[in-house]
């Protein structure tokens, strides 16, 4: 069996019994997160979500780049659309994770991490690149300075632990901005 054939008959499965046509485009939590692409660190595992409670978006080590800051600042016109205001109760988390690959490309293709972050090569040394404690406090701080979204929703950074499965908060829970 390919991996079409594969995922084609855990879909048949899911039509059966894991569907639900009432999901909303709004996540159910409010929430959005941020993660990065590393499959061990899906967040619907590791923290247990149910489907349509979160909205994620993942890259690779779940840094604020410029291409995450547009689909930021576009979801909120999504959700608009769809009836809400993204604002005040809703969360932004930004979960980093331990073991990262985003070190390997720091390390082997400095140039093409430093485009995909919107930064200069010689930013990256004071990006906390190996550091996913001291890169998720960067990227909250980062995030309260975008003017362009809204500033009603509350921010956290968070680490996931790859070899104990636990996540420890490492900013809690703050207004992105006081001005709404
Ligand atoms: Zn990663």
């Amino acid at each position: 069996m390919n991996f079409i054939e594969m995922i084609s008959q855990r879909n048949e499965e899911f039509v059966r019994s894991g569907h639900s046509a009432d999901l909303k485009i709004i996540p159910s939590t409010k929430t959005i997160i941020i993660g990065c692409l590393d499959p061990r660190v899906d967040p619907m595992d590791i923290l247990e979500l149910k489907p349509g409670e979160a909205a994620i978006i993942r890259n690779i080590g779940g840094r604020v780049n410029p291409a995450l800051l547009e689909t930021l600042i576009l979801f909120p016109i999504v959700t608009k659309a769809a009836g809400q205001e993204m604002g005040p109760g809703w969360n932004l988390v930004i979960l980093h994770h331990t073991d990262c690959g985003i070190i390997g490309c720091y390390k082997h293709a400095p140039d093409l991490l430093a485009t995909h972050l919107g930064v200069a090569r010689s930013e990256l040394e004071s990006m906390s690149i190996t550091d996913p404690r001291k890169a998720v406090a960067m990227d909250v701080a980062a995030y309260k300075s975008v003017k362009e979204l809204p500033g009603g929703f509350m921010i956290s950074g968070i680490v996931y632990d790859i070899s104990t499965g636990k996540i420890e908060v490492i900013v809690p829970p703050s207004q992105l901005r006081s001005d709404q």
